[in-house]
C-alpha cells in the first residue's frame, strides 16, 4: 500500500520536471571576454536573446568599453545550468559564482 503510493509520488515529480524543462527560460550562464580572462556569470528568467540585449548595459559591456575600447556586439554566452524557477536560478548562480569566482562578479 505504502509502496504503491510512493511510486505514484515519484511519477508525479518526474512528470513535473519534464514539463518544466520544456520552458527553458530560467538559466544560469557565463559570458567570457574574447580578449582577456575576464568572465561574468548571471541568471535569467527571460529568453536568451532578450538577455543578450540587456548585456549592453552590464558589467561585461562596461569591461569591453573600459578595458578594450570596444562595443559589446558579439558576446559569447555559455549555458551553465537550466533551472526550474527563479529560486533555483538564484541559488545556482550564487554557488557557481562562489566556486568559479568570475572576475566581473564583484
Ligand atoms: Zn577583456
Amino acid at each position: 500500500m505504502f509502496r504503491r503510493l510512493h511510486a505514484r509520488l515519484i511519477r508525479n515529480v518526474k512528470c513535473k520536471v519534464q514539463h518544466s524543462l520544456v520552458n527553458q527560460q530560467c538559466i544560469v550562464y557565463e559570458i567570457k571576454c574574447k580578449l582577456c580572462d575576464a568572465n561574468y556569470m548571471c541568471y535569467t528568467c527571460l529568453r536568451l536573446h532578450q538577455r543578450i540585449d540587456e548585456h549592453k548595459h552590464s558589467a561585461i559591456a562596461k569591461h569591453l568599453r573600459d578595458e578594450h575600447n570596444l562595443r559589446p556586439h558579439d558576446l559569447h554566452e555559455q549555458l551553465l545550468k537550466i533551472c526550474r524557477g527563479k529560486l533555483e536560478c538564484l541559488i545556482s548562480e550564487m554557488l557557481l559564482i562562489r566556486n568559479k569566482m568570475p572576475t566581473l562578479n564583484t
